[in-house]
């Protein structure tokens, strides 16, 4: 499969980027999103890394070093957020403390953060968009995950465009690799011999997603992409029906769709 092809595809079909607007790159240190930024500016557009230390011990030291070199080769400006600098504590001590006092997987805090800590990143250096390697495998998982928990809303905003159009006070997040295989990407990165990390966060374990993941591994490509067209094609009706509000968080002024956002319920817990 030729994965710059239908990058580019996914882009046009979706009009997910236009040319010389700015897009910041979710980087995580792994071989999506690190095959994400290089294709896109390969495709020639105006890629700018964002990156954020999570203090994941040594795990996350090789990704930044990693990520400091590959970007420096390829002539691709990158942010680095420290999330000591940011919040005061690294990632492991936020989810330890909110973990006991809210029914919340270690993921699912870790990505409230995250995602927090890259909107804000993202609006400071003037991105237009805020592109994640989310690909194939990980939207697939996504709606079966969300059907088997008893609730499909939760993929509402489940698509190459986040949520289907702009938000005011978000960044829009985009997904080029949405209807990419994994291992595709996987034998890319190899291909190009990116000096990356292949292993898994350390913390991955024994999350809902790991669950899933473990009953997806045997469907194949075309299997995958059938469930992920099929959440699509639903797609329309179910935000039609369920149309949510915006509004700003009392707390930290990020858009919100309650009174406070979910960043700033996460860290009142901390
Ligand atoms: S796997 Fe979980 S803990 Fe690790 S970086 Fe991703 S969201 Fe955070
Ligand atoms: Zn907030």
């Amino acid at each position: 499969m030729d994965i710059e092809k239908q990058i580019a595809k996914t882009i046009k079909d979706h009009g997910l980027i236009k040319k010389g607007e700015k897009v910041v790159v979710a980087l995580s240190g792994g071989k999506d999103s690190t095959s994400l930024v290089y294709i896109l500016k390969k495709l020639g557009y105006n890629v700018h890394g964002l990156m954020i230390d999570l203090y994941l011990g040594q795990w996350s030291k090789t990704h930044n070093e990693n990520m400091i070199k590959f970007c420096k080769e390829n002539d691709i400006p990158l942010t680095i957020v420290d999330l000591k600098k940011e919040l005061g504590q690294g990632i492991c001590f936020i989810k330890s403390i909110v973990k006991k006092k809210k029914n919340l997987t270690g993921c699912s805090v870790c990505g409230t953060v995250k995602r927090w800590i890259l909107n804000k990143h993202a609006k400071k250096l003037g991105a237009k968009k805020l592109a994640t390697g989310h690909n194939l495998d990980d939207e697939a998982q996504n709606v079966l995950m969300n059907f088997l928990k008893g609730n499909v809303l939760l993929g509402v905003n489940s698509s190459p465009a986040t949520g289907g159009k702009p938000v005011e006070g978000f960044v829009q997040r985009i997904k080029p690799l949405f209807f990419t295989p994994e291992d595709e990407i996987r034998k890319y990165a190899k291909s190009n011999n990116f000096k990356i990390l292949y292993e898994k966060c350390p913390c991955a374990f024994g999350t809902y997603r790991v669950e899933t993941r473990s009953w997806t591994k045997d469907l194949n490509n075309k299997q995958k992409l059938k469930v992920v067209e099929g959440f699509q094609k639903i797609l329309p009706k179910l935000r039609g029906n369920n149309k949510m509000e915006i509004a700003m968080c009392k707390k930290c002024g990020e858009p919100a769709r309650k009174e406070l956002c979910n960043f700033c319920e996460v860290m009142n817990c901390v």
